[in-house]
Formats: structure tokens, C-alpha cells, sequence
């Protein structure tokens, strides 16, 4: 049978570096891979191709044995198994589908953690339970029985092969064990892990703000595979700061809108104003307008770097009467009349500019 030229099937020239040959292999793996076109027999015949072209291009001894040899050159004589193929796919690939093979680093966890405004800006710690995925302890992450294991024969219990196939060099017999194990693991079904709830520790630094992340490392799932063959993944604490009954934030100020009455805005008023850390009043001088905000200096939340907190903002409105009774509505009436010209500048300025303009 005479092989394809191994350049023409990874579509590259001869004179295509490493990184051009793995691009181009991955690209075109990608595209004919079996698990992509299930059924399709041509495409299974040009992903064998393209395997056997990156057994040959991708490893720079037999790439330069192909160059000198040219068609009369074969890998080792023998077209690969299709469990090597799948083996050299993942190895190239590196978990492309998501599959997750022994060796890699476990997966992230993601947790988001609900606080009040208040645990924000102190900060907090939180004991969270977090559902892992963990090596399983009865067989140690691989998976298998510990009855009845026998020796693999092939690599004498090594794991490893005598021949280097591929890129790496596991023993195929056994994918590695160096062991043949008739039965899975009871415990975790073969799996290698197993779900686990655990109670852990978050501190929640003060400042904190909705969106921030923290990063438990490790604190993720264990890798698959061998107890500590792949190094575990991360927890993500994804922090989620609650709305609050009486402030908006911005930033690291805090704003927060105080009711007062028109006799308050008018006469001026003690007025209790909310702050993170209980209330505080403040003086409301005589013939304060709506809308007014006072600074509160420093009585914000902390900023994350420690460099001092925030204000807060309290903006008084004005209520106007809903109701009034008789009395009342009587006494306000007393005083439209007796409120001199000089009482709204505001609303006098306004009334001569309309006048001025519409007459
Ligand atoms: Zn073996
Ligand atoms: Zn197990």
C-alpha cells in the first residue's frame, strides 16, 4: 500500500515548524474526529490519516527518518490500535471535548455567596458547604478493586512500555497501572471519584462588592485518576451583596435618602439618619431645600485595599402632606397667605421669567 504524503494530509509545507504541524493536526482532528461525524466512515478514514501523519510529523526522530525515507518509510511497520489512536487524540487534543483523563487538573467549583450590605463592609467568614468531587479513598483515585489485581505481564508491572508509541509511553495493556484489575471499585463504581459534601471556611474580606471573586485554591474537585496524579481545582466564592432597605452603593460611598417634613425643611429638625453602624443625627438647618444631601465623612464602606472608606451621601426629600384635616388644612392656608414675597424666592424668580417670556 503506498502512504500518503504525511505533509499533504496535515495540509502544511516541509519546511512547517512544530507549532505549524500541531496547529494544523489539532484543526483537522478537530474536524474529522469519529465523535463529531458518528457513522460517517469517511471521515473515520481521514482521522486514521490524520492520526498516523501526526505520529510521524509531531515526533522530530521519525519526522526526520520520513524526510530521509520518504514512501518506503513506516512507523514501526504496524498501523496503530484504535485505543492508541484515542490515546494519541486526547494526549494532542488535551481534553478539546472536555473529557478529562488521568493527570489532569480537577475542575473549578463555583459558589456564589449571599451577604448583607453589612457583612460587606466588615467583612466575614462564612462557613459554606460545598458539594466536591473527591478521590475516591478505597481505591485511591484509580478506580479499581483491590481484590483480584494481578500483575500486568506485559510491562512486569511497570506501566510502562518498552516501545515508545505516541507521546507517551504508558504500557497500552494495562493504560498504565502496571496492573490488570478484573473488578471496579464498590465505592465509586469505577469512577476513581466520588461526590462529597464539605463545610468550608470562606473569609470574606471587608469591601467587598457584588461580582468580586474569591479564590480558595484547591478547594475544587480532585483530578481524575491516581490520587494526586493531577493537581485539585479551585474553588470560586463568587460574592452576591444583597440589596439594602435603606442604601444604594456606589462605588464605596453609600446613598441614602432621608423623608423629612416640609415643617423640618422649613423650621429646621434634628434628623436621624441610618449609618452601617447604627444611627447618627443630623442638624437640618432652618430652610433647608429638598433634595439637599449631607456628607457623612468616612461612613461607607471600607475600600478592599485598605486605603480608608467611603462617605455617605444622605439626601433629605421633603413630604408633602398626603392628608390634611380640617385644622390643619386651615393653618396651611393661614400661611400661603402670611408667607411674604420674600418666602420662595425660587418659585418668584420663576414666575417673572414665564412672564417675560410669554408676554
Ligand atoms: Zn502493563
Ligand atoms: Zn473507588
Amino acid at each position: 500500500m503506498a502512504r500518503r504524503d504525511y505533509y499533504a494530509v496535515l495540509g502544511v509545507p516541509k519546511t512547517a515548524g512544530p507549532d505549524e504541524i500541531k496547529k494544523a493536526f489539532r484543526a483537522l482532528a478537530h474536524r474529522w474526529h469519529p465523535d463529531k461525524n458518528p457513522g460517517d466512515s469517511e471521515a473515520e478514514r481521514r482521522f486514521r490519516e490524520l492520526a498516523e501523519a501526526w505520529d510521524v510529523l509531531g515526533d522530530p526522530e521519525k519526522r526526520a527518518r520520513y524526510d530521509r525515507m520518504g514512501p518506503l518509510f513506516t512507523p514501526d511497520g504496524k498501523p496503530p490500535r484504535p485505543e492508541e489512536l484515542n490515546e494519541l487524540f486526547l494526549d494532542a487534543l488535551g481534553g478539546l471535548f472536555g473529557r478529562r483523563r488521568p493527570g489532569d487538573r480537577g475542575e473549578d467549583i463555583r459558589y456564589t455567596l449571599s451577604l448583607s450590605l453589612e457583612e460587606a463592609a466588615r467583612g466575614a467568614e462564612r462557613t459554606v458547604a460545598i458539594q466536591r468531587t473527591v478521590s475516591c479513598r478505597d481505591c485511591a483515585g484509580s478506580g479499581d478493586a483491590a481484590e483480584g489485581r494481578t500483575p500486568c505481564a506485559e510491562c512486569h508491572g511497570t506501566g510502562k512500555s518498552a516501545t515508545r508509541r505516541f507521546l507517551r509511553n504508558d504500557c497500552p495493556h494495562c493504560a498504565g497501572r502496571g496492573y490488570r484489575a478484573p473488578r471496579k471499585c464498590g465505592r465509586c463504581g469505577g469512577e476513581g471519584r466520588v461526590a462529597q459534601e464539605e463545610q468550608l471556611k470562606v473569609k470574606v474580606p471587608a469591601g467587598v462588592a457584588t461580582g468580586q471573586k474569591l479564590k480558595l485554591r484547591g478547594k475544587g474537585n480532585d483530578g481524575p485518576g491516581a490520587l494526586g496524579a493531577g493537581p485539585p481545582g479551585d474553588l470560586l466564592v463568587i460574592v452576591d451583596v444583597m440589596d439594602h432597605p435603606f442604601f444604594r452603593r456606589r462605588g464605596n460611598d453609600l446613598l441614602c435618602e432621608v423623608p423629612i417634613t416640609y415643617a423640618e425643611a422649613a423650621l429646621g429638625a434634628e434628623v436621624a439618619v441610618p449609618t452601617l453602624d447604627g444611627q447618627t443625627n443630623i442638624r437640618v438647618p432652618p430652610g433647608t431645600p429638598s433634595g439637599k444631601a449631607f456628607r457623612l465623612p468616612g461612613r461607607g464602606l471600607p475600600s478592599p485595599d485598605g486605603s480608608g472608606r467611603g462617605d455617605l451621601h444622605a439626601r433629605l426629600v421633603v413630604e408633602v402632606p398626603a392628608t390634611l384635616d380640617a385644622e390643619a388644612r386651615a393653618a396651611l392656608e393661614e400661611f400661603a397667605r402670611r408667607a411674604g414675597p420674600g418666602a420662595h424666592p425660587r418659585k418668584r424668580a420663576w414666575a417673572e421669567s414665564l412672564r417675560e417670556r410669554t408676554t
